[in-house]
């Protein structure tokens, strides 16, 4: 057994005494066979989940109707595992969720509802695999295949598209032609599954390291058409101008997909997608910043250092000319990065020079920043006073 499932054995051990079963599932049994780092480790019981609380004293209602309990191991404030028993999920009347979850005392039903053979094995406390669907082969031939019949699981949650898209990019794995024939057959289910589980899956997409074989797979399933306002032009040039680049996170990622066109709607798109505010700004930030010439004092002020960074990457990565070094030297040389930074504030500056808020008052303040953002003047409090007696002859 790997460590994180060694670590996590005593949970099982608890389950097993108490007379149920109790296996790792999902996730981190396919990661661990592919050799890869697990991030969670998820546990599969026949125990119901109030008999689950009774084994152990200190557990969490994360997810009780789904069957989910959080069970706290006590050793550190860290170590907890989601501890889900056995079920089936029935009807599916509105493609994304089930109506009713079904908790049963046998693990192949409980394997039979996950979504693709990989991603449905189990393992027992001593290390041996449960494979009901072939998922080592798979995992050998690096194919993404539905448990069952493809189409019928897409029709049962369609979030299953986006899911196997990201596999393939996050595991670089191919999708298997009856499961793809069924994805490209099942893609307008797409259009009832919520924004935010999409943007979700299509971020884990994108900023994978096999992202273009993720995204090849929704151009041409024409998955994307039933996704939010996604260009196939914009997905195309993406495609081309960064196919062999990794990403250095999703706003930069999503970026890639607006900077060759940059579109007046883009912030519209990103509400639509249910986006936060500062995710947002910095992909509208990151497409605007990119279609300047070369930065200069003033557009390091107002972008900031890290969105230029993420900017000058993209264009590196797709072979235009950047001067290396110019954003950070510019940057190092502004003597504010903030409007909060002016040694002088507006309250004092209306003191001083006698005036009265309003547009005069803001455009001076404009002026001021100007001055030191472009090192005309420096961020002291007599140089401003003496330019802004100045400007106000
Ligand atoms: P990740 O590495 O991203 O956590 P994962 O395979 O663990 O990948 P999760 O979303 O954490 O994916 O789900 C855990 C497991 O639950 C999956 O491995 C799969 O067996 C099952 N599962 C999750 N979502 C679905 C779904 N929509 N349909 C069917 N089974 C699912
Ligand atoms: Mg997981």
């Amino acid at each position: 057994l790997p460590l994180e499932f060694e670590r996590a054995k005593p949970v099982l051990e608890k389950i097993i005494a108490a007379g149920f079963e109790a296996y790792f599932v999902g996730g981190s049994v396919r990661d661990v066979l592919l050799g890869r780092p697990i991030h969670d480790v998820d546990i599969a019981t026949s125990a119901y989940p109030q008999e689950i609380k009774k084994i152990f004293p200190y557990t969490i209602d994360i997810g009780i109707e789904h069957g989910t309990v959080l069970v706290l191991a006590g050793r550190s404030e860290e170590e907890h595992y989601e501890v889900t028993t056995f079920r089936t999920e029935s009807t599916y009347t509105d493609y994304r969720r089930p109506d009713h979850v079904d908790f049963v005392r046998d693990l192949s039903e409980d394997l039979k509802r996950r979504d693709f053979t990989i991603n449905a094995f189990a393992c027992d406390i001593h290390g041996n695999i449960i494979d009901q669907f072939d998922g080592l082969a798979d995992l050998e031939a690096k194919k993404i295949r539905a448990v069952g019949a493809a189409s019928e699981r897409f029709n049962e949650d369609a979030l299953r598209i986006m899911r196997a898209m990201r596999f393939s990019a996050t595991l670089d794995f191919e999708i298997e032609d009856s499961t793809f024939e069924a994805m490209k057959a099942c893609a307008p289910l797409l259009e009832k599954i919520s924004v935010e589980r999409i943007f979700i899956e299509l971020d884990k997409l994108l900023t994978a390291e096999h992202w273009a074989r993720g995204l090849e797979a929704l151009i041409r399933s024409q998955a994307y058409q039933h996704l939010i306002e996604l260009e196939l032009s914009g997905l195309e040039a993406m495609l081309s101008a960064y196919g062999n680049f990794q990403f250095q996170n999703a706003e930069q990622a999503w970026s890639a997909i607006y900077v060759k066109q940059e579109s007046p709607g883009l912030k519209a798109i990103l509400r639509k997608w249910k986006c936060s505010n500062a995710f947002i700004k910095k992909v509208t930030d990151i497409v605007s910043a990119y279609q300047l010439e070369a930065w200069t004092l003033e557009s390091i002020y107002q972008y900031g250092l890290d969105t230029a960074g993420l900017v000058d990457e993209l264009k590196q990565a797709e072979g235009l000319a950047i001067e290396k070094g110019r954003a950070k030297n510019l940057d190092a040389s502004l003597q504010i990065h903030d409007k909060s930074e002016l040694a002088l504030s507006g309250k004092e500056l209306m003191a001083a020079c006698n005036i009265t808020p309003g547009p005069e008052l803001g455009q001076l303040l404009k002026a001021i920043e100007h001055q030191i953002v472009n090192n005309k003047i420096s961020n002291e409090r007599e140089a401003i006073l003496a330019f802004a007696k100045e400007e106000l002859k």
